[in-house]
């Protein structure tokens, strides 16, 4: 099948870490490696994947990987545009507070040679909508948040939002996610051409670790992280830290809520791509790629809507020459050992991973894990 890709990441980079432990006030190590930020992503069969928050270091990486220096996933960039106040430090997100400010920042991201446009959660109707007409002059696919929660979101789901980041933007469009929004949600999707990452994985993942802490410390794919966000995660986690009966019972109504909103989005063919939010905790790197797919059908979709989520549909909104096995195509292909279309677990089965043409065994690739494993402990 072909290689399978995660349009919602954030990949750690040195900047990133020293970034990330200014906001949390920590000091612990941050060089990162970027053949080992990598490999998860590979060793589950992801050969793509958008950073939807890329920094300077991200951008190097990107061009590391093109080049052929390091092997990993086709890296597509995205440069983070916020209101003010910001949601993320100045490094990881640029700030827009009026219209011409916006239409400067979409100019520079395009001059920096950012892919894609990520407009964030605190930009006014006015700012958002110069963003999106400003990306469309240029080309830019833009992926992001629906600004203006509590607000109508007719005005802002806007022809020009390609895709909207995490299925939670629409859960929280009211204080309590609505299901009897999710006709009304269609309708304007419809209307602006706009599709969905999934995400799934996220909530249920944040839930899982709200409910029950030591649950997060068994999940074994632990070890594949960078030590200084596993002590993040394990130590200074702020979702556990805010894990009231309330916020459980929130989180609880926003898993419910997005799997019918990813269903019905499915079933009446808004466009939808597999994401995960890994960085944020509990959703490592790669597997959270296949943990999205199992989610997708135990949410109710079939296999073969799930399975193109993740090859033919992100390639087919970038306008990549990815996402099927077909003359002209990257060779970037999973062979497994079994069929994916009668058990999605098959995905996971990979035998052979082939990256551009070249192949990687399962046990080359188990063995660099290994390797992983014992240096991250
Ligand atoms: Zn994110």
């Amino acid at each position: 099948m072909p290689g399978l890709t995660d349009a919602h990441v954030h990949l750690m980079s040195d900047d990133v870490a020293k970034l990330y432990m200014g906001m949390l006030k920590l000091d612990l190590p941050t060089a990162t490696s970027t053949p080992e930020v990598m490999l998860p992503y590979l060793a589950n069969g992801v050969t793509q994947v958008f950073n939807l928050q890329t920094t300077p270091g991200g951008l190097a990486q990107q061009r590391e990987i093109a080049a052929g220096k390091v092997p990993g996933p086709t890296i597509v960039t995205a440069a983070m545009i916020d209101g003010d106040p910001l949601s993320w430090p100045v490094g990881m997100t640029r700030v827009a507070r009026t219209p011409e400010e916006g239409r400067a920042e979409v100019r520079k991201a395009a001059a920096d040679g950012y892919q894609l446009i990520k407009p964030y959660g605190q930009l006014t109707l006015e700012t958002f909508t110069a963003i999106l007409d400003e990306a469309r002059k240029l080309n830019l696919p833009v992926v992001g948040h629906i600004p203006g929660r509590g607000q109508d979101t007719a005005k802002f789901l806007l022809p020009g939002l390609g895709m909207v980041a995490h299925a939670e933007e629409f859960a929280q469009r009211t204080s309590n996610p609505d299901p009897s929004l999710i006709p009304r949600f269609i309708e304007l999707a419809r209307a602006s051409g706009t599709g969905l990452i999934t995400t799934l994985t996220l909530n249920d993942r944040l839930l899982e670790m709200v409910r029950d802490p030591a649950s997060l410390k068994a999940r074994p794919e632990l070890a594949t992280l960078h030590p200084s966000v596993r002590k993040i995660w394990l130590e200074h986690n702020p979702y556990v830290s805010r894990a009231t009966p309330g916020y459980i019972a929130f989180l609880e109504r926003i898993t419910a809520f997005n799997r019918q909103l990813v269903k019905a989005f499915a079933d009446t063919g808004i466009p939808i791509l597999t994401g995960t939010d890994s960085i944020v905790p509990g959703v490592v790197p790669g597997f959270a790629l296949q943990d999205e797919l199992s989610a997708l059908v135990a949410a109710g979709l079939t296999n073969q809507q799930a399975l193109p989520a993740a090859t033919r549909a992100p390639c087919a909104w970038l306008k990549a020459d990815c996402g099927a096995i077909a003359p002209g195509m990257c060779a970037d292909l999973l062979l497994l050992d079994g069929d994916p279309l009668a058990d999605i677990a098959n995905a996971r089965r990979i035998d052979t991973l082939l990256l551009g043409g070249k192949p990687i065994t399962r046990t080359e690739l188990d063995c660099r894990m290994n390797a992983l494993k014992n240096k991250s402990r």
